[in-house]
């Protein structure tokens, strides 16, 4: 027989040798790279005349549109720094709706009529790209109209170059849109979500007396992932296919000695860490966290907040720097939600906010009344908003491979809820009840007239359990999985709570009052929205039973599965939402609501044909061996004229009768996913969550009992024990 692969993959990590990519990175200086290539405020600055300068700077901080002058001067700017920086292409950078990051390159070389080249690249070049669509999801949109989409440049996200082995590559940030102009794209609604805060917002600071033009949402995420070594992934096909483990017993350890988080970084993974940051320094990107994880072989990347679009861009290029830089040090960089049952899954902590172009954050409490009232406004427009949506906020998150994580014991539950802490919830009461005198902080808490109490920070960091967290100045948003583009919960956060700051501004600006005046209608409407929406808060642990059945009491839905949360997309209330700010068409919603639904069913699908594949030709023919082996044993006894043991007579008939019930379930997972489940697509995909996925699981109960009867040296797949911590 020959060697398992399992066994290759064994030996050749530990042939791993770090000191073969001993790097340069180490004496650079990150105050000369940070940026380096960007082009940036400060390369636009020095590069551009100031009036083209000026009018590019409106689009971007006002959110203008773009005077077509300018990009003819900009795209040659751009052009002549790309071609100093080593560029020989440029790209228009795009998010369709894959998840993924898309591009194509052309080079900036044009033939001249002397059988010569010249470097070429215009305005039109800069502004509008034609890749060619029908490859990409559309939910049908691209069918009936135009197979043909574009894309358009976002100046507000600022181009940057791709350093590869052979070359550089000018990237240029792009929406990706039909050409009937709908959104095929995550940046397109998100920039449209981007706008419809800021107007909303801009209402609420005016009445405040703010002479702010613009408001931002802002955002940090926390990038959690998994980092094995490349010799194990290629052993395991579900890893390589589906991007999780299919198959694997519990291994003896898993996180239970709480050894792994803020633990000391292994070496390799540090070294990869570092190189991670400078390839991300060099592109802008402020990452600034690095540490362990709770799971073993989990780490955490944070950068600095940004405006969200640019947020949500660098969050892409930390992905897939990441992925890029770990096989350089022989390692795959793992995004799934749950890449391995029975130890934490990943997660993104996407930390959001609102400022204004004054530089003020919205959700920072005050030192005076006036700040006060503003930020109690703020704040309770958010909990107005996640209350009355939070349906929408749960439909941003769901998908096949997040169903693994929320509501298992270690994520945050499917219900949406809100977390204030002990301080603001104290806050939130006394408002309620009028003004009453707090047993907190013994003041008494009205609008206009009273000064908050400095709020503790780290509030967040006391209740890992809940979605949605207010954290002294800013909220975080915890259920997001870490695979998943920002864009979508971000554009959520921002539509709900648009919503939320128009209510409360038509209402403040119906009663016609100003200044001073305007804090009795301000009290008294708060007191009205958090009477009506104080079931959403709740500072208690959200793992817990009794959590499920008060929230029930309270209304608050528990949509467990993505199947459950995405029809909740195409209900009236959603189509309303985001047409009135026009965020999505309703046409772009049930084109999207479509797209989902295909991936759910999809993601199963690969997951079901990769159990019945790798139990058919991995572990069924090994068992098979091994059961030779004992039988063989068994006869050699039996010549021998030696009495066979019950023990090992039992030995054999456990491991024929568990390969048979294997065989049995894995037939069963065949014929169920062969299966096409009549009706829509909703059909389709409750088919697969209530028949295949249990079919799935079945399989791999029978399988990891296997795994642990089978002989080490006959077993096929790199195990849990030798993924997570051998490193
Ligand atoms: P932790 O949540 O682990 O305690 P921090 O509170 O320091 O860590 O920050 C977590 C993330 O929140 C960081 O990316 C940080 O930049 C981001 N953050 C801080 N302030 C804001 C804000 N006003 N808007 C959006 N994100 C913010
Ligand atoms: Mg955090």
């Amino acid at each position: 027989m020959s060697e398992s692969t399992r066994l290759n993959a064994v030996r050749a990590v530990t042939n791993f040798n770090l000191a073969d990519r001993k790097s340069k990175i180490k004496d650079a200086d990150v105050k000369e790279i940070f940026a380096s290539n960007v082009f940036s405020d400060e390369v636009q600055r020095a590069r551009l005349p100031e009036a083209i300068y000026k009018s590019l700077q409106k689009t971007i901080k006002k959110g203008e549109p773009l005077d077509p002058n300018v990009a003819d001067v900009v795209a040659t700017a751009m052009k002549e720094w790309a071609l100093e920086k080593g560029a020989t292409h440029y790209t228009h950078w795009f998010q369709p709706m894959t998840g993924l990051t898309a591009e194509k390159h052309d080079s900036f070389v044009m033939p001249t009529a002397t059988g010569k080249i010249i470097m070429e690249f215009g305005g039109g070049e800069l502004i509008r790209g034609e890749p060619d669509a029908s490859s990409f999801p559309s939910g049908g949109i691209r069918a009936t109209f135009e197979a043909r989409g574009y894309t358009a440049w976002d100046p507000s996200s600022p181009a940057f170059i791709l350093d590869s082995p052979n070359g550089s590559t000018l990237c240029i940030p792009t929406a990706f849109c039909s050409w009937t102009g709908e959104a095929l794209d995550k940046k397109t609604p998100l920039l449209r979500s981007i706008d419809a805060l800021s107007a909303q917002a801009v209402r609420i600071l005016k009445l405040f007396g703010s002479s702010a033009s613009r408001v931002e949402s802002t955002c940090g995420p926390e990038q959690e992932y998994f980092l094995i070594d490349r010799n194990f992934y290629f052993a395991r096909l579900d890893l390589l296919n589906a991007g999780r483990t299919l198959f694997g017993a519990k291994p003896p350890k898993g996180q239970e000695m709480e050894d792994h988080y803020f633990g000391s970084i292994p070496e390799r993974v540090l070294a990869f860490m570092q190189e991670v940051e400078h390839e991300l320094y060099k592109l802008g990107v402020p990452v600034k966290t690095r540490h362990n994880e709770v799971a073993p072989a989990q780490y955490e990347i944070a950068p600095v907040f940004e405006q969200a679009n640019v947020a949500t861009d660098h969050n892409m290029l930390v992905m897939e720097t990441m992925k890029r830089v770990a096989q350089r040090y022989g390692m795959e960089l793992i995004l799934h939600e749950k890449p391995f049952a029975g130890v934490n899954g990943s997660g993104k902590h996407v930390n959001w906010s609102m400022s204004d172009d004054l530089g003020n954050n919205l959700l920072k409490p005050g030192a005076t009344p006036h700040d006060n009232a503003q930020f109690l406004v703020f704040m309770t427009a958010v909990i107005r908003a996640v209350h009355k949506y939070s349906k929408l906020l749960r439909l941003a998150i769901a998908s096949a491979s997040n169903d693994h994580r929320l509501g298992a014991n270690e994520a945050p539950p499917a219900i949406i809820s809100v977390f204030l802490g002990d301080m603001l919830q104290d806050i939130v009461e006394q408002i309620e009840k009028g003004g009453a005198k707090s047993t907190k902080t013994g003041g008494e808490m009205k609008i206009g007239a009273s000064v908050l109490p400095t709020l503790p920070k780290d509030a967040g960091d006391r209740n890992r359990t809940s979605p949605f967290a207010f954290t002294g100045n800013k909220f975080e948003f915890r259920a997001v999985g870490s695979s998943q583009s920002i864009a979508g919960p971000i554009l959520v956060l921002n539509a709900i709570v648009a919503e939320s700051l128009d209510y409360i501004a038509t209402e403040l600006e119906k009663t016609g009052k100003k200044g001073e005046d305007l804090n009795p209608e301000i009290q008294k409407l708060l007191q009205k929205i958090i009477t009506e929406h104080k079931a959403v808060i709740f500072n208690g642990d959200g793992y817990s039973e009794a959590w499920h059945a008060e929230a029930a009491k309270r209304g608050l839905p528990n949509r467990k599965t993505a199947v459950e949360s995405l029809p909740d997309f195409i209900s009236p209330e959603s189509i309303e939402l985001f047409g009135k700010y026009g965020i999505f068409t309703e046409r772009e919603i049930h084109a999207r609501y479509e797209i989902l639904l295909e991936g759910y069913k999809k993601a199963i699908n690969i997951e079901a044909q990769l159990t019945a594949q790798i139990a058919k030709k991995q572990i069924i023919p090994a068992c098979l061996r091994y059961q030779t082996q004992i039988a063989a044993s068994v006869a050699a006894l039996k010549g021998a004229g030696v009495e066979v043991p019950a023990s090992q007579l039992g030995l054999l008939n456990d491991l024929t009768s568990t390969i048979a019930t294997l065989q049995e379930r894995v037939e069963k997972l065949t014929k169920v996913s062969d299966h096409h489940a009549d009706g829509d697509s909703l059909a389709h995909a409750t088919y697969s969550r209530d028949v295949v996925i249990p079919a799935m699981l079945s399989v791999r109960e029978a399988a990891d009992k296997l795994e642990i009867m089978v002989a080490d040296d006959f077993w096929p797949l790199p195990t849990y024990q030798e993924m997570l911590f051998i490193k």
